[in-house]
């Protein structure tokens, strides 16, 4: 069995800002991850609000953390996937489809997967002309017909980032005005080919092979009409990746999320939280870094004891 003093669970901006904070205070650190390091920062196609940069790229940004983590001597591996987890007692055991770990503190950074819209079609037409990320798949439908669905900032950023492909967007949302920023809100009515469905509901998604239309209903007026387009991004939010500490016996609230306190703490003595798998109630790039430096800081402090160290 391995072992290290600091393992992180996921490689997204909370991770990397742990993972920065952790090695640099001398803490050998490990960071795992499934996928490829950056998380969802790098499946955004601009980033307008994170502070420094006025607009950058998700991918790029990402990767420029992934960098500095890596030059700092944090191990990232990617595509290993934790499969089990033993918290209780001093040594935490962390176990990958790879190998085994022992950790002194473990954080957990694992983030959110999108969450589905729940309509008929949804499942059989996924990879045939449903998408969940815009920066994945819209280079697919240059110049085709595309129906976003939500009304967040990600329905917001992926309508812009679409409209720059497709020929024609609409954006359908169940209500008559949108959540999304007020800066993304403006941009969206200055886009010519974007058209926005208020006080509408996908009720299906249909379509031969690939997806040919939707069935909408209009909540004001009770009417349901169809249109025809090629392709439909869901961006209705996100639920957390817990699972996992779930079944280790770290509490999280009603909806999943790991409750922790402004030290990131959980339940658990030596387990940490942060970023968008917590039930902190902003889920920014910039919170999540915050919270994986807290976090950070406090692994290091439960696990060294320096004589500042309140507990
Ligand atoms: P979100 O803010 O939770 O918005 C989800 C949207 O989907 C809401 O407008 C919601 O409608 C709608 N929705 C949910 N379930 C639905 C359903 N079954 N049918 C139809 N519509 C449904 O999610 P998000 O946009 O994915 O963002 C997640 C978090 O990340 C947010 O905190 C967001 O601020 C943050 N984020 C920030 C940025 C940025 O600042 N650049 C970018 C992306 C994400 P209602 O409004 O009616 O509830």
């Amino acid at each position: 069995m391995e072992s290290c003093e600091l393992t992180i669970i996921g490689a997204g901006a909370a991770g990397l800002a742990a993972g920065i904070y952790g090695a640099r205070s001398g803490l050998k650190t490990l960071i795992l991850e499934e996928k490829m390091a950056g998380g969802t920062t790098a499946d955004a196609p601009i980033i307008e609000n994170y502070p420094g940069f006025q607009s950058v790229n998700g991918r790029e940004l990402a990767q420029k953390m992934v960098v500095h983590c890596r030059s700092v001597g944090v191990e990232i591996h990617e595509l290993e996937k934790v499969v089990n987890l033993d918290l209780k007692g001093n040594k935490k055991k962390v176990k990958t489809d790879k190998t085994a770990y022992e950790a002194k503190a473990v954080i957990f950074a694992s983030g959110a997967h999108y969450r589905e819209l729940g309509v008929p079609g949804e499942k059989e037409f996924r990879g045939r002309g449903v998408s969940y990320c815009g920066v994945c798949d819209g280079p697919l439908f240059k110049n085709k017909r595309v129906l976003v669905v939500g009304g967040g900032n990600s329905a917001a950023i992926t309508t812009l980032y679409i409209a720059e492909l497709a020929s024609e967007v609409k954006l359908s949302h169940r209500r008559g005005m949108l959540r999304a920023e007020e800066a993304l809100v403006k941009a969206l009515e200055n886009k010519n080919n974007v058209e926005i469905l208020w006080n509408t509901e996908v009720k299906e998604i249909k379509g031969a092979n690939v997806v040919g239309k939707a069935l909408l209903f209009d909540n004001k007026t009770g009417e349901t009409k169809e249109l025809k387009l090629d392709g439909v991004f869901i961006q209705v939010g996100e639920a957390p990746n817990s699972q996992l500490a779930k079944k280790a016996g770290v509490n999280v609230d009603q909806k999943g999320y790991i409750i922790v306190d402004m030290w990131q703490r959980t339940n658990i003595a030596g387990i940490y939280a942060a970023g968008d798998v917590t039930n902190h109630p902003v889920k920014q790039i910039g919170t999540a870094v915050g919270q994986g430096i807290t976090a950070a800081l406090e692994a290091y402090g439960y696990i060294r004891q320096p004589y500042y160290y309140k507990g």
